[in-house]
């Protein structure tokens, strides 16, 4: 088990930064997973904490030892990657125990130990087949033990599930929570997925554009989005985000726009006019229709139905609006309605910077 640290390290390919002095410290034990959109610059700060990539500036630490220089194989991690890798001409017991014949570890101690790891992953009948008489989910498995052979201090994954198809992604979701409990070892996982992030993390590195946007829990980044960019990443569909003047009335501050006037119950600043242009976010589920409320008005664009519950589109004027609500909605194409909202639920942001406001 190992505690691993990013100390300011930043990757420049030519002249763009893909990383940026970016800084993070994982507990032992901890399973921290690095979110973002596409090029974010995810993978290439797995692959310099693997060894795989040189950072240009900053320093990497596992357990306190500084490994920036030090070579993939002396830094005691292990990486799964998505493509998982396997040698298709050997078995699946050969795969599994490859890192340690490279090892040169007795021919006794691998055969053990291929065996405690496949049966851990219920992968014991399959040891003598190849890579390819395997479905996606047992080569997944099998890249996994392959990792897990010679107990590493931290294992490393690069978006492994993205090969295998919905059901079987969500049932190995399920599957590595549980391995991560039971391992007990530090998990370092990269996706572009944030339903694998909520459900899988233990905290959540959200990188924009090679930098850390926000770190936290998984509720601390859907409840308290730090930036508008958080606040539209996380949640599908995400949190709406609409341009707002907050005023003073005399009940207290409001927000209004097009077809909102919705009271808040906090401190936000408002300038010597007493009012503030703001970005107000609300999140789809915390909107309800409801006959007799006043703070948002609109007529309804769009009703899709997802099974279980309906997202509902409304037009405010120029502002859209989605709303998600268990089936049936009760509203229908064409309709003027009303919605309330928790002034609890209203987040605030600056419009020019996109940073929370409360
Ligand atoms: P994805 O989810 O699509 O894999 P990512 O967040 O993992 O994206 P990276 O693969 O780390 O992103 O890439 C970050 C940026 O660095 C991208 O703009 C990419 O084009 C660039 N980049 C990555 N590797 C190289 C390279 N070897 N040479 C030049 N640019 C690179």
């Amino acid at each position: 088990m190992a505690r691993l640290q990013v100390d300011a390290v930043s990757k420049r390919f030519d002249t763009a930064y893909a990383v940026h002095e970016v800084s993070l410290d994982i507990a032992d034990g901890e399973f921290l997973v690095l979110l973002g959109p596409s090029g974010c610059g995810k993978s290439t700060l797995l692959r310099m904490i693997a060894g795989l990539e040189e950072p240009s500036a900053g320093r990497i630490l596992v357990d306190g030892v500084d490994v920036t220089d030090a070579a993939p194989q002396r830094r005691d991690l292990a990486m799964v990657f998505q493509s998982y890798a396997l040698y298709p001409h050997l078995s699946v017991a050969r795969n599994i125990g490859f890192p340690l014949r490279a090892r040169r570890r007795p021919r006794a101690e691998i055969a053990q130990r291929v065996g405690e790891v496949a049966a851990t992953l219920e992968l014991s009948a399959l040891l003598d087949r190849r890579p390819v008489a395997l479905s996606g989910g047992q080569r997944q498995r099998v890249a996994l033990a392959r990792a897990m052979v010679r107990d590493p201090g931290a294992f490393l994954m690069d978006e492994p599930l993205s090969n295998l198809d919905a059901k079987l992604r969500s049932a190995t979701r399920a599957e590595l929570i549980a391995l991560h409990q039971r391992l007990g070892a530090t998990f370092l996982y990269v996706t572009h997925d944030q339903i694998e992030a909520m459900t899988m993390a233990t905290r959540i590195a959200l990188l924009n554009e090679g930098r850390v946007e926000q770190c936290g829990t998984p509720a601390e980044l859907y409840d308290r989005p730090r930036s508008t960019f958080v606040a539209g990443f996380l949640g599908a569909p995400p949190m709406n985000l609409f341009p707002a003047v907050v005023t003073v009335g005399e009940d207290g501050l409001h927000v209004v726009a097009d077809g909102v006037d919705a009271a808040l119950d906090i401190a936000a600043p408002a300038d010597e006019s007493g009012t503030r242009a703001v970005i107000a976010g609300i999140r789809p589920e915390r909107l309800r229709v409801d006959l007799g409320a006043t703070a948002i008005r609109g007529r309804v664009r769009m009703v899709e139905n997802l099974g279980s519950e309906e997202l509902v589109h409304l037009d405010t004027g120029p502002t859209e609006l989605c709303l998600r609500t268990p089936r049936p909605a009760k509203v229908s194409v064409g309709e003027d309605i009303a919605l309330r909202v928790d002034p609890a639920d209203i987040h605030l942001f600056d419009p020019d910077t996109g940073l929370r406001l409360s």
